[in-house]
């Protein structure tokens, strides 16, 4: 899947081309390069950022060149391997391309899979990338404290569906919104939120975070922005922690949205800050030790949203952006 041109407002999927082409790939000796079959590729809103290039965005994900197939998180398979840490068949996640099979020059970037009693695909969710931005985004950034009160947008996703479920364990009370009647069931009966609202149908969303949190809100982890951003300063506690994770209704605006209720920072004394998930990724061992428990002793549920076939990957990443995707949105290229 091809990256047509860098892409001016809403993704299309004609920003997108598959190609079908037959190419020789292989591994140079002592090139410290391994081939990896991709058999799960992720669909992440991050990635429609790197299809516009942006001034400032030093430790951010490279922008695609045009003309080339775009790269995202993945579990593969290693079919070739000149890298002493890898033999062929073992199998890894990690940045790859969205294409059958890819040589990876830099395979210390990958991380190879220890444990496959859980879903290969996980690696693409909870056991990766989206994992470790909410056990991070949560644990590190929120420091929650029993009895709190935490706000969660987009929560039904990748990120949203576990930051709620680790609020839950840690004795919070946990409201999340999402944009279909069906996520804000899946929010409350599947992911034991204490509550859920469908934005889409308030108009007033100051209202509804005051309906839902009468005393405020202690913990809001952001992933939307714009106006929902806005309507949570008012709604914050003295002393508020706002992890900001995502921004996802910015993403494909020409001119990002202001947010006009910044006082509050100062008045409540909020703590905003933002996170990237890669800083976090030396500390994966640490972070496997916790949520693999959580996983195999079913206290954290993980739902996925799957899409066949590459041919449908760039509908499927198009998919996040209405929220099409209900839970972590994945692409099978092959099972095995
Ligand atoms: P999701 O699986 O949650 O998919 C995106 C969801 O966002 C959609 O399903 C949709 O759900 C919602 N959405 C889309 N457009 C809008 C909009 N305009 N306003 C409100 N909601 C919208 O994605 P992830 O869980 O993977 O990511 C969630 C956020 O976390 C994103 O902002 C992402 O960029 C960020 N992120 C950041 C990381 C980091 O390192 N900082 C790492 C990973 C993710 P709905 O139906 O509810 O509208």
């Amino acid at each position: 899947v091809i990256l047509k041109n860098f892409v001016n407002g809403f993704l299309k999927e004609s920003d997108m081309y598959l190609k079908t082409d037959s190419i020789s790939l292989k591994v140079e000796q002592g090139s410290n390069a391994v081939i990896i079959k991709n058999l799960y590729l992720s669909c992440d809103p991050y990635m429609r950022n790197c299809m516009t290039p942006v001034d400032n965005n030093p430790d951010y994900f490279p922008t695609y060149p045009p003309g080339s197939p775009i790269e995202g998180f993945g579990v593969g398979k290693v079919v070739e391997s000149e890298y002493p840490e890898l033999k062929k068949g073992d199998l890894v996640w990690g940045v790859t391309g969205w294409e059958e099979y890819t040589l990876i020059n830099n395979p210390q970037t990958l991380f190879k899979i220890q444990h496959t009693d859980v879903p290969l695909s996980y690696y693409t969710g909870i056991l990766g990338m989206p994992g470790i931005t909410a056990w991070a985004g949560f644990y590190e950034i929120c420091a929650p404290k029993k009895g709190e009160y935490v706000y969660i947008s987009a929560a039904s996703g990748a990120v949203g569906q576990l930051v709620g479920q680790f609020a839950k364990l840690s004795g919070c009370y946990v409201v999340g919104s999402a944009g279909t009647k069906e996520k804000v069931e899946l929010l409350k009966n599947k992911f034991g939120f204490d509550d859920a609202f469908n934005y889409k149908e308030e108009h007033d969303l100051n209202a509804a975070l005051k309906r839902c949190f009468p005393e405020g809100i202690d913990i809001y982890f952001e992933n939307v922005g714009g106006k929902m951003l806005d309507a949570v300063l008012v709604n914050m506690r003295v002393h508020g922690r706002i992890a900001a994770c995502g921004m996802i209704s910015q993403y494909n605006l020409e001119h990002t949205q202001g947010v006009h209720n910044m006082i509050n920072v100062i008045y409540k004394r909020i703590r905003i800050e933002g996170l990237l998930a890669f800083d976090y990724f030396p500390q994966y061992a640490k972070f496997l030790e916790v949520v693999l428990p959580f996983v195999r002793e079913g206290k954290v549920v993980y739902v996925e949203d799957i899409a066949e076939g590459l041919e449908n990957a760039p509908a499927a990443l198009i998919g996040l952006f209405s929220g099409q995707n209900v839970g972590k949105q994945v692409v099978v290229v092959a099972r095995e």
